[in-house]
């Protein structure tokens, strides 16, 4: 799952990436909102976290050219704004939810597994794919009932492809859930999370396709 964290307060960011990649989220972070149409062209995000506050365009009008732009991506707006009028006017412009700084990171967490259950795992957080049942409330994976312990990244990756089972997943988009803009992506580095999955979970889970990408094989 990938994040779009808008804020343009240092600490408060850093804080939050820092907090939802050890949840095991990919985080990019950006700081105005004149940054954020780019961002939604160029990557996939399965939700934005858009601050109102910020210089230039501020996160209101960039939620609305968001949406006169058609791009139906959930938006939960952090504000410290506290007024009824203001969270009238976030939901008016096209937001999913809104909650008020300062808030609790664990309601924080909690309306963010609400609002991607919604959109990307109707109806639940269990993925039960062939012998696999992958819970992404607890990321934890078992295979036939068995625990196995994966790292995040493995994790994310087993968990694009179990969303996808049978699709062939490219590379390009299996790299774009595993890392945000800041972090250094090695050049084989998707092929060593592959090798490490395949060593934990058995060698014919995973199927590659030459030149394209990834492919979940189920029976
Ligand atoms: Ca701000």
């Amino acid at each position: 799952m990938r994040i779009l964290l808008v804020e343009d307060d240092p600490l408060l960011g850093d804080g939050l990436q820092r907090a939802l990649r050890n949840d095991h989220y990919t985080v990019d972070w950006i700081t105005s909102g004149a940054q954020v149409e780019g961002a939604l062209q160029h990557d996939h995000f399965d939700l934005v976290l858009l601050d109102l506050g910020l210089p230039g365009i501020d996160g209101m009008e960039a939620l609305r050219r968001l949406r006169a732009s058609s791009q139906p991506v959930p938006v939960l707006i952090l504000s410290a704004r506290d007024q009824l009028k203001d969270r009238v006017a976030g939901l008016d412009a096209g937001a999913d939810d809104y909650l008020m700084k300062p808030f609790d990171m664990d309601e924080l967490r909690a309306r963010i597994r609400a609002r991607l259950r919604r959109t990307v795992e109707p109806p639940q957080n269990q993925l039960i794919v062939g012998p696999l049942l992958i819970d992404s409330e607890n990321f934890s994976v078992r295979q036939n009932d068995q625990p196995v312990n994966l790292s995040r990244r493995e994790f994310v990756l087993l968990q694009a492809l179990a969303r996808q089972p049978g699709r062939v997943l490219t590379r390009d988009r299996l790299e774009q859930e595993l890392y945000g803009w800041s972090e250094d992506v090695e050049s084989n580095a998707l092929e060593v999370h592959v090798h490490h999955l395949r060593k934990k979970l058995g060698a014919d889970l995973i199927r590659t396709v030459r030149g394209v990408g990834y492919q979940l094989v189920v029976s």
